[in-house]
C-alpha cells in the first residue's frame, strides 16, 4: 500500500491511498482504500492522514477520519495517531496497522500496531526524502 499527504504551496492539503489489497482477498472485496476516512482523509483546516493495514478490520474504525478529527479537537499530532491505532487494537489486539499523519504546517508523526512501521517525507528545501520508523 502506498498512501500520501501532500501539502500545497497554497496549504492545501491532498491525500490518496493506493493498494493492491489484501493477500488472498476474495474476487469483489472492497478493502480500506477507496473508503474515505478509513484509508485517508485530510482537511485543510486541520491536515492530512494515510493508513494501512488490516483494511477489513481498520475500516469499521475509519482511522485517518479518527486522526484529523483529533486534532482539530486539539490533540497532539503524535497522540492522535496513537490514539487512533489503540481504538482499533483495543477491539483487535491481532490486527496490523499503521496510521502517518501530517498537520496543516508540515509535522508528521506515525503510529502502528503489530509491525513496524515505516514512512518517508520530503519538502521543497530536502534533497532526498528522509526515512522515519515507527515502533508498535
Ligand atoms: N489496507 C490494505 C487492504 O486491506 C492492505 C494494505 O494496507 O497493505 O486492502
Amino acid at each position: 500500500t502506498i498512501s500520501m499527504a501532500v501539502i500545497d504551496k497554497m496549504g492545501h492539503i491532498a491525500v490518496g491511498t493506493s493498494t493492491n489489497g489484501a493477500t488472498f482477498k476474495i474476487p469483489g472485496r472492497v478493502g480500506d482504500g477507496p473508503i474515505v476516512g478509513s484509508s485517508a482523509y485530510a482537511d485543510d483546516e486541520v491536515g492530512g492522514c494515510g493508513a494501512t493495514g488490516d483494511g477489513d478490520i481498520m475500516m469499521r474504525f475509519l482511522p485517518c477520519y479518527q486522526v484529523v478529527e483529533s486534532m482539530r479537537q486539539g490533540m497532539k499530532l503524535e497522540q492522535a495517531a496513537k490514539d487512533a491505532i489503540s481504538r482499533i487494537a483495543r477491539k483487535f489486539p491481532d490486527f496490523v496497522g499503521a496510521v502517518v499523519a501530517v498537520d496543516k504546517n508540515g509535522s508528521h508523526a506515525g503510529a502502528c500496531h503489530g509491525w513496524t512501521f515505516q514512512y518517508s517525507v520530503q519538502d521543497p528545501e530536502m534533497d532526498d526524502v528522509q526515512v522515519f520508523t515507527v515502533l508498535p
